[in-house]
């Protein structure tokens, strides 16, 4: 098949597009490069059946595809909260530009939602039936609203114009790849904790997220893509840890002499977070299998290289070894 990635110069569509690669189809990238880096797609620059295209989602674009997977937008608060007006456009005329694609061409059209459309939720764990406790006119909402819109625009694209859609919302994911000023949490800790920072934990670091290992999401991907489902589907891992107990397990793992710094909670920062995937194990017979610490294993030793390569590694921690205990 010919399948676009939008946003595949970036962390999870670049696994996505080694996934796809690696199963023979032939693959577009598209990407503005806001986030994304060339690096991240390297090892398919020669290849025959990859093609890379610099190019801004916001502006319309002709294609012939018959999947599109649509990522391109800045995931993290940092990112996406520099320039707000960009991502409402991002994720509204961006959205609205990938769908009238998928229209002219018939692709089959996926969604990269979040479970940020929950807001600061009142029900936990989320199941895709809860609407959501979203502030409109908030810090975050440029992104909240953003992705609720592109799920809005998804639907009426389908009940419209016929357009086959897969709405997936992903809970937060790590791995190899997150870049090493992404402002994340996973990525922030350790970035510090290799450099010999004090870890910092924002507002008291009761405030809890479930973290899903990339390799897991992407299969959560393809196995909704390739379904008869339209979602929404949630797709995340359900252990839940509150910050706090996550900046203790990086410095365990990484440096045991890094302190936990505290830093005011910023605005709208959701209280915890757990995704219900119920309907990604029935339906698509999905579920994590890859546990927070060997998941942090493969993540420290990926930056540990990167931040080697730079010179940015504490120097007393350049030789040691992560084990997951
Ligand atoms: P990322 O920032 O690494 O990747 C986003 C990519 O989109 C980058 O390559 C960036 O250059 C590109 N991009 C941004 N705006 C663009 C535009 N206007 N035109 C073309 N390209 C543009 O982020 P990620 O973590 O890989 O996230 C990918 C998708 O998954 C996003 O849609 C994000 O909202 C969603 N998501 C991610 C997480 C997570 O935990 N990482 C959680 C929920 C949802
Ligand atoms: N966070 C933190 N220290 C950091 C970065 C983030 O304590 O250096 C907290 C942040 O306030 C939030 C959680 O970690 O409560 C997850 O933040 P992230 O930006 O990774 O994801 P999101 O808030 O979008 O889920």
């Amino acid at each position: 098949m010919k399948i676009l990635v939008t946003g595949g110069a970036g962390f999870i569509g670049s696994h996505l597009i080694d996934r796809l690669m690696e199963a023979n189809h032939e693959v577009i990238c598209l990407d503005n490069f806001y986030t994304g880096h060339k690096r991240n797609i390297l090892r398919w620059m020669d290849h025959p059946y990859f093609e890379l295209i610099r190019h801004d989602i916001t502006e319309p674009i002709r294609l012939e595809v018959d999947q599109i997977y649509h990522l391109a937008c800045p995931a993290s608060p940092v990112h996406y909260q520099y320039n707000p007006v960009k991502t409402v456009k991002t994720n509204v005329l961006g959205t609205l530009n990938m769908l009238g694609l998928a229209k002219r061409v018939k692709a089959r059209f996926f969604l990269a939602s979040t479970s940020e459309v929950y807001g600061d939720p009142e029900v936990h764990p989320q199941p895709e039936e809860y609407r959501g406790s979203v502030n409109p006119i908030g810090i975050r909402s440029c992104y909240d609203e953003g992705k609720r819109m592109a799920e809005t625009l998804a639907f009426d694209y389908h009940r419209q114009n016929d357009v086959d859609i897969r709405v997936v919302r992903i809970f937060n994911t790590y791995g190899p790849r997150m870049l090493e000023n992404d402002g994340r949490v996973v990525s922030n800790f350790i970035v510090q904790a290799l450099s010999g920072q004090p870890l910092t934990v924002y507002g008291d670091g009761s405030q809890t997220r479930s973290f899903c290992y990339v390799s897991d999401l992407v299969e959560g991907f393809i196995r909704l893509m390739n379904s008869n489902q339209t979602g929404p589907i949630n797709i995340g891992n359900p252990g839940e840890y509150t910050i706090l107990q996550l900046a203790q397990t990086i410095q365990q793992m990484v440096n045991p002499n890094v302190e936990v710094q505290y830093r005011p909670l910023p605005q709208d920062d959701p209280r915890r977070r757990q995704p219900d995937i119920t309907k990604a194990a029935q339906l698509l017979g999905w579920q994590p299998t890859v546990e927070l610490r060997p998941g942090l294993e493969r993540t420290i030793a990926d930056f540990r290289d990167r931040m080697t390569a730079n010179g940015t590694v504490s120097q007393d921690l350049s030789g040691t070894t992560v084990t997951a205990s």
